[in-house]
């Protein structure tokens, strides 16, 4: 710590890319606070992946005692209860609250509750207290939250992904609104809890910006699970029926009754009233603060990390943003986090994994684009009987040969593309790929054994 400065960093937000930046900066020697206003995780842990996962994980069962049959199993009628996976949820995300308080607390970091805001380039105030810190450094990892655009009538009726993992009750029939990554990860996951599923879509696909033959694979197997698809279609307005139920009205003149309506239309960074624009923080058009590479704002002693820079609004993103920051500023390692490459999962049943390229934007990128497919039945499906698609894509620059995309629909998809992800950061060949030995039998052995090219 140094002269003038009650600290060397103060970090607000305790996210994913707060509690790392704080953690390492610590490690570095710094002295460091961070400030949370709600629960110490930030969205991954408390109302996020950690969650979303586990209630996916949840909503898959309903399949497996299905299949069970197919393997000489007789499984009674199974019966799902709500409230005990809300309450199980809501054990695991409390302990793991606790383990990134304590991990803080361990690295020497000073932990404070309540929301803090900026009051200049060096002064932070925990509105709690009233106490200002002087700080070398402010990091703002403040994150986003979920929009609940557009305003239509009754739209107060809508809830978010705020409030979906902690309903009362397991809505009989919910609308969801959106089919970006959260809008069909929940559509999965009611599906697979028993709930009849609607989702209202303005576009022709799911998925906008990933891979057509995923968008369309993913679309046809949500219709055959029984998801209603209403493409081309936004919500109107949105009525509480004298039952209780919520009316909805779409624009192409259909209507509907449904229990719960989530909206899934995107996040907002989490900018307004932190104090930003006063000390000079440039914001985007989104309200996102505006840094470069280093994650540094126009202010030279406040940086942003994580989704309130919109810059890849993904878990493992805003970790390196903080840890890079850290290193750069603390350890005397200046280090940018590459947004290129990014594998990424959706949790929709079935998985999606991705990395690199889709297929469209390999060929604006590159003159020969050459593509490898195949899709079949995983081998499970064969004795459960049940349609359990996969589907998988290489996108290879038929000049050099790298591979500059890989797709893949189906179960553990998510898991296929994290280790196939080394390969295409790696700047793996096709000829890598037909070099590597297969894994027998597997579904991901078709990774290294297609051979011919499809176009
Ligand atoms: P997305 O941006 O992924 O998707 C938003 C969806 O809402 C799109 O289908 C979009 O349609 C639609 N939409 C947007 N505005 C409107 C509107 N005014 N009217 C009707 N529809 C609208 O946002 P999400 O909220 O799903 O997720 C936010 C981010 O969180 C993701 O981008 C991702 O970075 C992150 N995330 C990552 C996860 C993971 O890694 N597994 C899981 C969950 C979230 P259109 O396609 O036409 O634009």
């Amino acid at each position: 710590m140094s002269g003038d400065y009650d600290l060397d960093l103060f970090v607000i937000g305790g996210g994913s890319g707060g509690v790392r930046a704080a953690r390492i900066a610590a490690g570095h020697g710094a002295t460091v606070a961070i400030a949370e206003e709600f629960r110490y995780g930030g969205t991954c842990v408390i109302r996020g992946c950690v969650p979303k996962k586990l209630m996916v994980l949840a909503s898959r069962f309903s399949d497996d005692f299905a299949d069970a049959a197919g393997y000489g199993w007789s499984v009674g009628a199974p019966t799902f209860d709500w409230r005990a996976l809300v309450a199980a949820k809501e054990r695991e995300i409390t302990r793991l609250e606790g383990v990134y308080r304590t991990n803080l607390e361990k690295a020497g970091v000073r932990v404070m509750d309540g929301r803090a805001v900026v009051e200049g380039p060096h002064a932070v105030r925990l509105l709690s207290t009233g106490e200002v810190f002087r700080a070398r450094h402010i990091l703002v990892a403040v994150g986003a939250r979920p929009s609940l655009e557009p305003e239509i009538p009754g739209g107060e009726l809508g809830i978010t992904s705020n409030e979906i993992f902690d309903l009362p009750e397991q809505p009989r029939r919910i609308l969801v609104v959106g089919g970006g990554y959260i809008g069909v990860e929940f559509a999965g996951i009611f599906a697979g809890l028993g709930s009849q599923v609607t989702m209202s879509l303005r576009g022709d696909k799911l998925l906008r910006g990933f891979d057509e033959d995923l968008r369309d694979r993913l679309g046809a197997a949500y219709a055959r699970k029984g998801v209603a698809l209403r493409f081309g279609t936004t919500l109107e307005r949105l009525a509480r029926d004298a039952d209780g139920a919520i009316a909805a009205r779409f624009s192409d003149g259909s209507s509907g009754t449904f229990d719960r309506v989530l909206v899934a239309t995107g996040r907002k960074p989490n900018t307004a009233e932190l104090g930003l624009e006063t000390a000079g923080v440039a914001l985007g058009a989104g309200g996102e603060i505006i840094v470069d590479g280093y994650s540094r704002t126009l202010v030279p002693s406040i940086s942003a990390v994580g989704d309130v820079t919109n810059r890849a609004a993904l878990t493992p993103i805003a970790i390196r943003e903080g840890h890079a920051f850290a290193d750069t500023v603390f350890g005397g390692t200046p280090r940018m986090v590459d947004h290129e490459i990014i594998p990424t999962a959706v949790f929709s049943t079935p998985e999606i994994g991705t990395v690199g390229c889709s297929e469209t934007l390999a060929r604006q990128r590159t003159g020969e684009v050459a593509i490898y497919e195949t899709a079949f039945r995983s081998m499970r499906a064969t004795l459960s009987g049940r349609d359990d698609p996969v589907y998988m894509k290489l996108v290879v620059d038929a000049r050099s040969d790298v591979v500059m995309g890989l797709h893949v629909l189906g179960r553990d998809a998510g898991e296929m593309i994290q280790l196939a992800g080394v390969a295409v950061t790696m700047g793996a060949t096709k000829a890598d790929f037909d070099r590597t030995v297969a894994v027998h039998p597997t579904a991901a052995e078709e990774l290294v054994t297609m051979r011919t090219r499809a176009r």
